[in-house]
């Protein structure tokens, strides 16, 4: 039976992504050897990284003073290396958004080094939807945001112009959708959820915001060194970073961020109407605030539950559950989600 995957991360991937990470196991471009046994500096594996760093910048349009990374540690870790690399040792002081529990966590990482001032926050809501309405003066080392909230499924549709480098995670709308990314300074994203398997986080920063802390950073938490390295500072996830380029391959492929943002576009508005249309159903946030990637949805008539989760599993459809802090339904629709899993979703929506 097809297995319809709406899990919000590790997550789904283009099969032929699979397909070809699978042979590189077995056999990495015809050497005999598999990718999990060659050096971390042989030409091939060089090559990759190389690629793979320069398809972001090509896909995100980068000047040149921004790099690209590969690291490992997760977005959980960028949530530290952020505030060490930017938050001024005497004095530091950093303004974020509190829009979820990923929020949350840098922000608690954060002040650990330095005053955190939450800006704006929808925490007393339940985080119902992105707070908007602050303002950010040049006092700031610099501004944090999270651009697509996972468990809520809230999405941040546009970006404060703030006198301060602009700080964003990015973990689950990495290339879902059309941005200029030159506003911002740092972009941070676990590649596990639309981009690449669990093990790699997406890095791009800008120069020029760099080296002006005063602080000592340990050193794999200096961003500096990891740039002059080109990402090998340390041996990389070498498999994590290959299936990774396979993903931004196949994105450019099938016609790059602008063709993905009108699938994923076409996606979410089949799923919230039909959420909008059925009276069992309703999201847990405000309408203007829903996410393209993460439709976090709850059934409002409690006796329908195990009817509803019994035609799920009979359709194939998995990792449909929503986050254990939240519970209710979360489909997450990602780069990789054909529109037809969703409509097999809204068929037994309807059934109901
Ligand atoms: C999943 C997620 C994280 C955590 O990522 P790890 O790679 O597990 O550290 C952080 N932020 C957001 C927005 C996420 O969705």
């Amino acid at each position: 039976m097809k297995i319809h995957n709406f899990s919000a991360g590790p997550s789904i991937l283009p099969k032929e992504v699979f397909e070809q990470s699978a042979q590189a196991v077995l056999d990495f471009n015809g050497s005999g050897l598999s990718i999990l046994e060659i050096s971390h500096r042989s030409k091939d594996f060089v090559a990759v990284m190389e690629e793979a760093r320069q398809r972001v910048r090509t896909l995100m349009q980068l000047p040149e003073h921004y790099h690209v990374l590969y690291l490992a540690g997760g977005a959980s870790l960028q949530f530290l290396m952020t505030p060490y690399n930017l938050m001024k040792e005497q004095g530091g002081k950093a303004a974020y958004v509190d829009s979820g529990s990923w929020a949350a966590n840098a922000i608690k990482e954060a002040k650990k080094l330095g005053t955190v001032d939450i800006v704006g926050s929808s925490k007393e809501k339940h985080y119902s939807y992105i707070p908007k309405d602050f303002t950010v003066d040049d006092s700031y080392d610099y501004f944090h945001c999270t651009s697509n909230n996972t468990i809520y499924g809230t999405q941040m549709q546009e970006f404060p112009k703030v006198p301060v480098p602009v700080c964003c995670d990015m973990s689950s709308d990495i290339f879902s959708r059309k941005l200029d990314f030159s506003q911002f300074d740092l972009i941070y994203a676990g590649a596990q959820k639309n981009m690449g398997p669990a093990g790699v986080t997406l890095v791009v920063v800008n120069e020029q915001i760099l080296g002006k802390t005063g602080r000592t950073i340990p050193s794999y938490l200096d961003y500096q060194n990891h740039i002059a390295k080109e990402s090998m500072f340390n041996t990389p996830p070498v498999f994590n970073v290959y299936a990774t380029l396979l993903t931004l391959r196949h994105l450019e492929k099938t016609g790059g961020i602008e063709a993905a943002e009108k699938r994923n576009r076409a996606k979410a508005e089949l799923l919230y109407n039909e959420i909008d249309r059925n009276d069992h159903f309703q999201t847990f946030c405000v309408k203007e605030d829903r996410s393209v990637m993460n439709v976090s949805f709850e059934l409002l008539s409690p006796e329908l539950k195990e009817m509803f989760d019994q035609r799920c599993k009979e359709a194939g459809i998995s990792g449909l559950n929503g986050h254990r802090s939240l519970g209710g339904y979360r489909a997450s629709i990602y780069n990789a989600m054909p529109i037809e899993s969703v409509e097999v979703l809204v068929s037994v929506m309807q059934s109901l």
